[in-house]
C-alpha cells in the first residue's frame, strides 16, 4: 500500500454547527442551494437531497429580511449545519444569527460603519457561530483593481487581509476564508499566498467554474493541486449543475486523494475488445444502484484476466471478468464464481452484505470501547 504523502497544513479548528472545520477535522464538503430561499419547501427538499449525498455544510443565500424569516423556518426543518450568505446588510446578519444560522458568510469590510461590524461580531460571539470571509476575483474592490491592474493572487490576498484585520482587531478568530477565482492558476496562487499569512481554516473553491464537465475538471485540477500541497479545510465545487452533483464531485476529489471516504470507491477498467462482459454498462448500473451507500469500500470490476486479479487483490470485493462465469475475490483472496450475465445483481448483493458486516463490526467496536 502506498503511503499517502499529503501533510495537511496545521490550521485553527472552528465550528460550523455540529461540524468542525480546520485542525484535524476531516475536510468538509459544502454546497449551496439554488432555490428561492423564500420557497421553504423547495429549499428544504434540496438540502435533504444534498444531505443524502453526504454534504457536511449547506449555504443558503439570504438577500432580504423576508428570506431571513424563511431561513429560520428552513433551519428548523433540516439538521445539516447552515451558512447564511449575506451581502452588505448587517440587519439580515443579526436576524439570521437569531434564527439559528451556524455561520455567516459576510465580509466585514462591506458591512459599513464600525458600529455595524461590531454588532454583527457581537451577535456571532453571543450565538457561538463562525464567519466566512469570501473574497471573489469578480468583485474585487475598485482601488485594488486599479492598483493591480487585474485580479492577481496578491490582489485577492490584500482584499482578504483587509477583512481579516477587522475581525482580528475585534479579537474574533472563529472564521474561515476563501479567495476564489474562475481561473485555475489565479485560484491556486491566491490560496497559496493566503495559507502563508494566516492559520485560519481555508474554504477552497473555483468560483463560477462552469458547466458540469468543464467545471469538474477545473475544480479537480485547482482544488486537487492545493489539497495535495496540504492546503484546504473545507471546499465547495461551484458548478452550473445540481448542488447534489457538486457534493458527489467534491467527495470524488477527496476520495481520489485518500483524504475522505464516502461510499464505494469504484475501480474499473476502461474496457477493450478483450472484455468478457460490457464493462461500461455494468459500471453505470452499479453506480446507480449503489448510490445510497456511505460505507467506504473498494470495489474492483475488471473486464478480463489481464488486469483483473491484480486489482481484485487490492479491493474489498474484486471481479475478474470471464465467460460464462466470472471470478470473485473477497478481501484479496479468491472466493467463488458467479454467472457473468447476472453480474449487476450478484455484485449488488455482495456489496450490501459486506456493508452489513462492516457496520456490524463497527457497532461491536463502539460497544466494546465504551464498556
Ligand atoms: S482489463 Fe482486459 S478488458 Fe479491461 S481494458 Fe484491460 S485488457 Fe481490456
Amino acid at each position: 500500500m502506498i503511503e499517502n504523502p499529503i501533510k495537511r497544513r496545521p490550521t485553527r479548528k472552528i465550528r460550523v454547527g455540529s461540524v468542525y472545520v480546520g485542525g484535524d477535522a476531516p475536510i468538509s464538503i459544502q454546497s449551496m442551494t439554488n432555490t428561492e430561499t423564500c420557497d421553504v419547501d423547495a429549499t428544504v427538499a434540496q438540502i435533504q437531497r444534498c444531505a443524502d449525498a453526504g454534504v457536511d455544510i449547506m449555504r443558503v443565500s439570504v438577500p432580504s429580511m423576508e428570506a431571513a424569516e424563511a431561513f429560520g423556518k428552513i433551519r428548523q426543518r433540516v439538521s445539516v449545519p447552515l451558512v447564511a450568505d449575506i451581502h452588505f446588510d448587517h440587519r439580515i446578519a443579526l436576524a439570521v444569527a437569531d434564527y439559528g444560522a451556524d455561520c455567516l458568510r459576510i465580509n466585514p469590510g462591506n458591512i459599513g460603519s464600525d458600529q455595524k461590524v461590531r454588532e454583527v461580531v457581537a451577535a456571532a460571539r453571543h450565538h457561538g457561530i463562525s464567519i466566512r470571509i469570501g473574497v471573489n476575483a469578480g468583485s474585487l474592490e475598485k482601488d485594488l483593481q486599479k492598483k493591480y491592474g487585474e485580479p492577481t493572487g496578491a490582489a485577492l490576498l490584500e482584499s482578504a487581509m483587509r477583512h481579516i484585520d477587522i475581525l482580528d482587531r475585534l479579537d474574533f478568530h472563529e472564521f474561515k476564508v476563501s479567495v476564489k477565482a474562475s481561473n485555475v492558476f489565479l485560484t491556486m496562487d491566491a490560496y497559496r499566498l493566503l495559507s502563508q499569512q494566516i492559520d485560519n481554516p481555508l474554504h477552497l473553491g473555483v468560483t463560477e467554474a462552469g458547466i458540469y464537465r468543464t467545471g469538474t475538471v477545473k475544480s479537480a485540477i485547482a482544488l486537487g493541486g492545493l489539497l495535495m500541497e496540504g492546503i484546504g479545510d473545507t471546499m465547495r465545487i461551484s458548478l452550473a449543475a445540481e448542488p447534489e452533483d457538486e457534493v458527489k464531485i467534491g467527495f470524488d476529489i477527496l476520495k481520489s486523494l485518500g483524504l475522505r471516504s464516502n461510499g464505494i470507491n469504484f475501480i474499473a477498467c476502461p474496457s477493450c475488445s478483450r472484455q468478457e462482459f460490457n464493462v461500461i454498462k455494468v459500471m453505470q448500473a452499479l453506480e446507480e444502484r449503489l448510490e445510497d451507500i456511505r460505507t467506504p469500500m473498494d470495489l474492483s470490476v475488471i473486464g478480463c484476466k489481464v488486469n483483473g486479479p491484480g486489482e481484485a487483490k487490492e479491493a474489498d470485493i474484486g471481479i475478474v471478468g470471464a465467460s460464462p462465469r466470472s471470478l470473485v475475490y473477497r478481501n484479496g483472496e479468491k472466493s467463488h464464481l458467479i454467472d457473468t450475465d447476472q453480474l449487476v445483481d450478484e455484485i449488488e448483493d455482495m456489496v450490501r452484505q459486506r456493508v452489513k458486516e462492516i457496520e456490524e463490526a463497527k457497532s461491536k467496536e463502539i460497544i466494546r470501547s465504551s464498556s
